[in-house]
């Protein structure tokens, strides 16, 4: 044990981040799917440093091998290329199950692949837990709220969500990935979490996956028109990606089955958003109105008092804090497409 611990120290010191040195019995080999995407990522990051042996199953679809390069040659860490819509075999004690696209254009982009990935590859997913007995945490979204009657959100809710519209391959396939998990957990006795994520930013979302966060920061630095879809009354609410990692990692670890919302209460209109970045980012961008996009969620924010109460977890990092960082991220990766396109 002791060469294994100063081999990974070694290694720490010199090509990776300093994992910490966890005897067997308390590290766990846990598969993240989707690993390789915006929270994915993170989430590896956070398992990674806490010394466990980590497995990314992706497809790339809308996940970079950049997102994880930095782990690939560790001993602890292996990347796989796979569509969860096809069956896999893997010995693990754990799975964060995150394979999904998550930005509106992204799960649009091809509607009938998102369900498959929700429905197919959540099955898949679950029967691999249950022939290995692993414990599953399945990443759901507030988007089974739909378009909601009830404000703020909280888990009791049961949604107002359009089955056939333009957003319905997401929030259905989501659905019935929930539907899912508890069946099986009825029925095979399956360990199984739920988290109802909220809308998430942070460093290494995609540059054009056109959610708002993205859009807005993209346009502000480039001095580019802020595109406000719709009237800019709606509203969300928005948390930092290291306050969800926090949090999926404390609904992993507790005994709490039911879904729990995880997401930052605080909420404003879009409109406000705009403001907010264009000050931050010190732009000269003009903030215009376009169309509305069909079935937009009018109101959204989640209670957070499950959380608060069974995992003893709550957003830490303020609003603008997370978009310091987020916009210091974009800048930088506006700087390396340019040298790239020069060189
Ligand atoms: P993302 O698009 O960056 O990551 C999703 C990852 O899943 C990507 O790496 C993608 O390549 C992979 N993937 C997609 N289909 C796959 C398939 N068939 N087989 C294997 N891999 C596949 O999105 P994200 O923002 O990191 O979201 C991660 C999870 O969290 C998703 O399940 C999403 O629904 C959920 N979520 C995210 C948010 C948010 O605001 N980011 C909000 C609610 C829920
Ligand atoms: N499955 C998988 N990996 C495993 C075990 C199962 O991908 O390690 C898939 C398998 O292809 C099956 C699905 O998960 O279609 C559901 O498994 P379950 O045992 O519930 O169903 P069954 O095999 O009885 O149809
Ligand atoms: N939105 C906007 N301009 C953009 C992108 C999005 O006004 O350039 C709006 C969008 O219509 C929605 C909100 O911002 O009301 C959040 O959109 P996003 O796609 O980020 O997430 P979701 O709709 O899934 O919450």
């Amino acid at each position: 044990l002791q060469h294994l611990e100063s081999k990974i120290e070694n290694r720490g010191s010199k090509d990776f981040p300093t994992v910490k040195f966890l005897n067997y019995k308390n590290r766990k080999r846990i598969l993240v799917t989707g690993g390789a995407g915006f929270v994915g990522s993170h989430l590896v990051d956070r398992l990674m440093l806490g010394g466990h042996e980590v497995i990314v199953v992706d497809n790339f679809f809308t996940g970079r091998k950049r997102n994880v390069e930095h782990w690939v040659g560790h001993e602890n860490f292996e990347l796989v290329h796979h569509d969860i819509v096809r069956p896999l075999y893997l010995e693990v004690d754990e799975i964060y199950h995150l394979a999904s696209p998550a930005s509106p254009p992204h799960y649009m982009l091809n509607p009938v692949k998102t369900i498959k990935t929700n429905t197919l590859g959540t099955i898949n997913i679950l029967g691999l837990a249950k022939r290995v007995g692993a414990r599953v945490l399945i990443a759901s979204t507030s988007e089974v709220y739909g378009d909601p009657n009830e404000h703020p959100q909280s888990e009791t809710y049961w949604g107002h969500v359009n089955p056939i519209g333009p957003r319905a391959c997401y929030d259905e396939g989501k659905r019935v990935a929930e539907t899912l998990s508890y069946a099986y957990m009825r029925q095979e006795g399956i360990s199984v979490r739920v988290a109802r994520i909220f809308n998430t930013f942070g460093p290494r979302m995609h540059m054009n996956d056109g959610r708002v966060v993205s859009n807005f920061i993209l346009q502000a630095l480039q001095n580019d028109s802020i595109t406000i879809y719709g009237s800019g009354k709606q509203t969300r609410s928005f948390q930092y990606v290291s306050d969800l990692v926090d949090g999926l990692v404390a609904l992993m670890a507790s005994n709490y089955t039911q879904p729990i919302n995880i997401g930052n209460p605080v909420e404003h209109t879009i409109e406000e958003f705009a403001v907010i970045i264009k000050d931050l980012v010190g732009t000269k961008s003009k903030v215009v109105e376009l169309a509305a996009v069909e079935d937009d969620p009018q109101r959204r924010r989640p209670d957070i008092s499950r959380a608060k109460k069974y995992l003893n977890w709550e957003p830490k990092v303020p609003l603008a804090e997370g978009l310091k960082q987020t916009i210091m991220y974009f800048a930088r990766e506006l700087q390396r497409t340019k040298h790239s396109q020069k060189s």
